[in-house]
């Protein structure tokens, strides 16, 4: 017989308002979904999957057919969503290990769509079972990003391939060999993009019981950030049938997807297109901002201050916007408007704007080669 035993921990995590995750487990199927739409449709999206596809799944005998138990719940979403038009565009991803009556007993089955993960802990040993079908991974697998850039770029959360796609779905679906004592890990990306493979190889390991390794791991989840939803399955075989399976099909692996192609994304389409906006209109404020600032302190002018002392100023006479003109600092003994000739103060009263800073220091030397000193001015304005 193939057994296992599991236990299974979900979490709305730090940030999320709802938890639109949703996990399943029975002695027969371990099935995460991780849900996306707004306004609650993400919740119903992974909830439909984890209803539907076990329920599809287990008349399935071979490959094809948990193929096409997926196939048939991506209709399922797609036709609630044709019934529900505020949850059109929802999808959710789905990863779910399964077991598969066969003729000399139960095999293993792994399905994967979308980004949620399967790991395999082996004598404290992780592998990761599944390939995330996200923008980023594609191009590594196509060997047009480093591992290490798909880290951190842009588009890594954008999803390739998921549940509720008008196109169709297609998943990863293989057997899966296992041992007695293997782990399975099943989770959403609330915890593969907040717990190292490491550590969660580490967790598991050292856990006493399958409860505590669930939980354990939703708490580093969150402790590490908790900035999305958090959902684990652990299974633990117990027993396994020595099932004769058909070989992997040996076809090359899909290529990726025209980058250009329309894809699913993390976050519903419409807060996309309104944070672009958001962000389009934050930094057009910026733009302005920073240009009206400039624009306030460009110039230069002579001009008379409070005292009657003639300064050098930059900015425009009188300011502009929330700009006051500053004082451009001369030194040396200040040159007192009432020392100009007439035409002189008429002329620097004016505050006619110069051509830059040293058109203004010219024209203010030329001011005090001419002017005339009047000693009593100078002893009233120290
Ligand atoms: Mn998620």
């Amino acid at each position: 017989m193939t057994r296992w035993e599991s236990a299974s921990s979900t979490h709305v995590g730090n940030v999320r308002e709802a938890n639109e995750d949703a996990v399943l487990v029975t002695p027969t199927m371990a099935v995460v979904a991780d849900g996306m739409g707004g306004h609650a449709a993400g919740e119903v999206a992974s909830a439909l999957a984890v209803e539907a596809f076990p329920r599809l799944a287990t008349t399935s005998h071979d490959l094809e057919g948990l193929t096409r138990a997926v196939v048939a719940t991506n209709q399922v979403i797609l036709d609630d969503a044709a019934e529900n038009p505020s949850r059109e565009g929802m999808g959710t991803t789905l990863v779910g290990v399964v077991h598969v009556d066969r003729a000399d007993g139960v095999a293993l089955a792994l399905v994967n769509i979308g980004d949620s993960r399967c790991y395999r802990v082996r004598a404290g040993q992780i592998v990761q079972l599944t390939s995330d079908h996200s923008w980023a991974e594609e191009m590594v697998r196509a060997g047009r990003l480093t591992a290490e850039e798909a880290t951190s770029h842009p588009r890594r959360h954008q999803l390739t391939r998921v549940l509720g796609m008008a196109d169709g779905a297609s998943p990863d679906v293989s057997w899966l060999a296992g041992e007695p004592g293997d782990v399975f890990v099943l989770c959403s990306d609330g915890l593969s993009n907040e717990v190292t493979d490491q550590e969660i190889a580490a967790v598991v390991t050292a856990a006493p019981t399958l409860e505590e390794a669930s939980r354990e791991l939703v708490a580093r989840a969150l402790d590490h950030g908790g900035r999305d939803n958090v959902s684990v399955v652990v299974v633990r075989l117990t027993s396994v049938d020595h099932v004769n399976v058909p070989p992997p099909d040996a076809s090359p692996p899909e290529p990726p997807k025209n980058p250009s192609a329309p894809s699913v994304r993390r976050r519903p389409r419409v807060s996309l297109v309104s944070a672009l906006f958001t962000a389009g209109f934050l930094a057009l404020v910026v733009i302005a901002v920073v240009f009206l600032n400039w624009y306030g302190h460009d110039g230069y002018y002579v001009g008379v201050d409070q005292a009657g002392v003639v300064q050098i100023y930059q900015g425009h006479e009188g300011g502009f916007l929330w700009v006051q003109p500053q004082v451009y600092p001369l030194g040396g003994a200040p040159l007192l408007v009432t020392s100009l000739t007439s035409y002189q103060q008429e002329q620097v009263r004016n505050a006619l704007p110069e051509a830059s800073l040293a058109a203004a220091i010219a024209y203010y030397s030329q001011l005090q080669l001419s002017a005339h000193v009047d000693s009593s001015a100078l002893t009233t304005n120290p």
